[in-house]
This record gives structure tokens, sequence and C-alpha cells, in this order.
């Protein structure tokens, strides 16, 4: 976890904090602050670790004390609107603390002041995030088998974007989609960017629909795994958005490999990708079904997804009837293509199955829970699309225009 990091920063910053106290003539260093109510002292250390040293453990009590100073008020200004609201986004020991404590460090000349105060926003910033899965509302009570780590609403999207860069349980979920989508744009780049004697218009339009499938659907999954937590409303906008990033991934996939599959047969080809741009349609409209987000339909989610992928074996066995077996596996990529299904398929059942989370509930809070798993095998069945559609094209390509008797 990140706390021992934070923790690190944290005693830092006391030091810092104790050297001013020391050396300020206008206050009588760290030990004045024990005349201070006992009550409630050191809870806001406890919040991100206990020190390890006497010497440490004084400079943090001492520290506590220091940040139980301010007014609530400055408090809340301090820490943003999303505070003032709810109390649960702060850190427990402050939480405690605030109340009734107005006075002392008031006249603490005003470089401490300031020191404590970017203290406040340290001990907030490490543990704002940190909540346990019974404590959240229930619209972000999504997995009951991950325990801690969550983050609490925040109803502002600064915080939800500043949390891509703290330890959270969707740290792995955003990073994952969010590398994803960098390669596919690097990808989408170079590839475009070729000149038309390397690769075509015609090419580049083809590929454009994979590319376009591949960036929104990791674009859209970690946008919204990133804004989340922010409120009811937009959480379930974002998830929307998320489910039809899958559809039209699937869709897009489906474009360059029945343009090159069925690339001199016309009919076929014009109708199915009528069929999965429709069946890609229901599902959208499916997933704008507010229940459907909901944790009771995540087997329906996996089903109707894994669904509109197998569609896809209606124009494989076309292709293998047409051309027989082993065409299929040398020239259209039917080996590639299995692949990529099946990876497809065990991602969606290790999402809806929630393993390994689902056996040691509270051990892959952070690292390793089914959903990231599930992300990476998403990402890896795109690459693995994305080499086929290539061999297809490129195997298309060498044998030259079609001939007449193949548009009968
Ligand atoms: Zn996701």
């Amino acid at each position: 976890m990140f706390e021992n990091t934070e923790v690190d920063r944290l005693s830092e910053d006391t030091s810092s904090m104790a050297a001013c106290y020391e050396t300020d003539p206008g206050h009588d260093s760290l030990s004045s602050l024990q005349h201070l109510p006992r009550q409630g002292r050191g809870q806001g250390a406890k919040q991100v670790g206990r020190p390890s040293s006497r010497q440490s453990n004084d400079v943090t009590e001492g520290q506590t004390n220091g940040y139980k100073s301010f007014k609530a008020e400055e408090l809340g200004a301090l820490l943003g609107p999303d505070i003032s609201s709810e109390d649960d986004k702060l850190p427990l020991g402050l939480e405690e603390d605030l109340p009734g404590v107005e006075t002392s460090l008031l006249n603490v000349p005003s470089k401490c002041a300031e020191q404590a105060e970017e203290f406040v926003k340290k001990v907030w910033a490490a543990g704002w995030n940190v909540a346990h899965h019974h404590t959240l509302p229930d619209w972000l009570k999504d997995n009951d088998f991950l325990l801690r780590g969550h983050r609490v609403p925040t109803n502002s999207f600064m915080a939800c974007f500043k949390s891509i860069f703290r330890i959270h349980t969707e740290t792995g979920n955003i990073w994952t989609h969010l590398l994803g989508m960098i390669a596919f744009l690097g990808i989408a780049a170079y590839f475009l960017t070729r000149p038309s004697i390397e690769i075509q218009w015609q090419e580049k339009a083809v590929f454009s629909a994979f590319f376009m499938g591949a960036i929104l659907c990791m674009t859209f999954s970690w946008v919204f795994h990133t804004v989340y937590c922010h409120s009811e409303r937009v959480g379930r906008f974002f998830n929307k958005l998320d489910y039809c990033g899958i559809a039209l991934l699937t869709i897009g996939s489906f474009v360059p490999w029945l343009y090159y599959s069925f690339y001199c047969r016309l009919e076929p080809k014009v109708t199915y990708l009528a069929l999965i741009i429709f069946l890609g349609t229901i599902c959208i409209v499916v997933s704008m079904w507010d229940k459907f987000a909901q944790p009771q339909y995540r087997p329906l989610r996996a089903g109707v997804f894994i669904a509109l992928g197998l569609s896809g074996v209606v124009p494989a066995m076309h292709y293998v009837i047409t051309d027989g077996f082993w065409h299929a596996i040398n020239f259209a990529a039917l080996g590639w293509l299995v692949l990529m299904a099946l990876l497809y398929i065990v991602g969606a059942v290790i999402y809806a199955a929630r393993i390994p989370e689902r056996i040691f509930p509270g051990k892959f809070d952070i690292w390793f829970q089914s959903h990231q798993i599930f992300h990476v095998f998403v990402i890896a069945a795109a690459f693995v699309h994305y080499h086929g559609i290539s061999e297809i094209a490129n195997y298309r390509l060498t044998l030259g225009d079609c001939i007449a008797r193949e548009f009968e």
C-alpha cells in the first residue's frame, strides 16, 4: 500500500514544522503544545502510520495538535467544497478532531501557519481515498470482495482526476486502459501516417474502424473508472459509456475482418457488416437501461458482450464452408481470431466470476483483482486482433484486384 511513502513524506514535513516551532522566537517550541487537551491527540497520525521512534512520535503528536488548531471553517475552505458537505470524506482522525478547537495556533507566525496548512493538505491527500467497503454509499458498492482502499464520493472532477495518481481499488483499472489507449493511439498514428504508396487510403479507412473502436473503448473505460466515485449520476452516465465502448470495439473489430475475408464477395460482406452493426446497436441500447449496470446483472452483462463477439462464428463458418478450413487458418487468420475470442471470453468469465478476490476477499483490493485481469485480457485480445487483420489484409492485397467471377 501507499501509506509508507506517504508517511515518509509526512514525517519530512513534520520535521520541518518542528524546526519551525523550535527556531521561532514567538513560540515556545513543541512543549507548549502539550498544554492542549489530551483528547484526540495523535489520532491524525494514526491514520497515516505509526512513527518508528520516540522522537518522531513526539513530533507527530505536536504536529497533530498543530493542525487541530485550525478553525473548522478554514479547514473546510482549504479542503474544498467536497469536504464540508459530507463527513465521510475526511480522514477519521481529522473528522473527530476538528470541532471546538479554534484557538491556540492562530497566534503562530504566518510561516508556520502556512506549513501547517500544507501539512493538513497532505494528511488529507494521504487519507481521503481510503475507505472500507461497508462505509460506501450503495451506488459505489460494486464488488463486495474488495474490502479496503475504496475512494469515497468526491463530487469533484478535479479530485477524481487527481486520484489517477493515487493508490486505491480503481488505480489498476484506470492505468491498464489508459496505457492501452496510449498504445493504440500510437499504433493508429503510425499506421495512418504511412505514405500512400505503402498503405492506401482504403486500407487506412477500413483499419480506422478498428482503431476507433479500440481507442474509444479504452478511453471510455479509463475515464469511467476515474470518475466513477464523483457522484451517482456521473458514475452511472460514464458506466453506460463504458459499456458502449465494448460494443464499439466489437463492431470496429468486425469491420476490417469482414472487409478482407469477403473482399470480393459483396453480398455476404454487406450482410454481415449490417448484422454486426445491428447487434452492436442492440447492445448499446441495452447498456442504456439503468439496471444493466447493477451488480446483480454482472453475468448478464458478460453474457451479452460474449454473445455479441460470438456472433462472429457465423461469418467464420461461412468462410470455412466456402474456402475450406486450412485456407481459413492460413489466409484468413482464423487461428488469431479464435485466440482473440478465447481471450475475450476468458476475460469476461473472470470478470463475471470475480476471481481471484471471491476466493480471497480483501487480498486483491488494490492489485490483481478480476476487473484488472479482464482489462488486460481486453488489451491482449485487441492486439491479437490487430495482428490477425494485418495478416488478412497483407494476404488479400498480394492477390491484386478481384476477378469478375467473384462478384457473382
Ligand atoms: Zn472496466
